[in-house]
């Protein structure tokens, strides 16, 4: 059996990575009208991978017999000033998700839940691929930024990116 406050943090969690895929899919659009197709093409891919962590956590709570309730999700943010600041603030977010993995992860300890447990183990690694790309992305562009051709040179390299799991 799933605790209930397990149980309820993993509700929550599909919540979580929807708004994630929503706040890429801002970016996106974003990048879009920045004329960065690269950028935006990333955080295409990005935002579909989120969707992605969101069915996980929805499929497993399915699979513990348990209730599914999907929840609003807040506005992703819409202006931006800079590709620097999408990717601070995309920083930031996966921060915060590795914050509320590790979290559920510690429930799941004190409760003796171990499929959860064993489950969160492919978000723990994930989150540290995750803030270390997105982190290495932020690195870059601040040394692209102020030089336009070294922005467009990235933005190309960002377009590369394929479509993952
Ligand atoms: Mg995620």
């Amino acid at each position: 059996m799933i605790s209930q406050r397990v149980h309820q943090a993993l509700n929550e969690q599909i919540a979580y990575e929807f708004h994630a895929s929503f706040v890429y899919l801002s970016m996106a659009a974003y990048f879009d009208t920045q004329n960065l197709p690269g950028f935006a093409r990333w955080m295409r891919v990005q935002s579909e991978e989120e969707m992605k962590h969101a069915m996980k956590f929805f499929d497993f709570i399915l699979d513990r017999n348990a209730k599914v309730s999907l929840q609003a999700l807040p506005q992703p943010p819409v202006d931006f000033a800079s590709a620097e600041e999408v990717f601070q603030k995309a920083l930031e977010h996966e921060q915060k998700v590795t914050g509320l993995i590790n979290r559920i992860y510690q429930m799941a300890v004190e409760d003796n839940d171990y499929p959860t447990q064993v489950m969160l183990h492919w978000f723990i690694e994930e989150q540290v691929e995750e803030e270390k790309n997105v982190g290495q992305v932020l690195e870059t562009v601040k040394m692209a930024e102020n030089r336009a051709w070294s922005l467009l040179i990235l933005d190309r390299q960002m377009g590369q990116r394929e479509d993952e799991h």
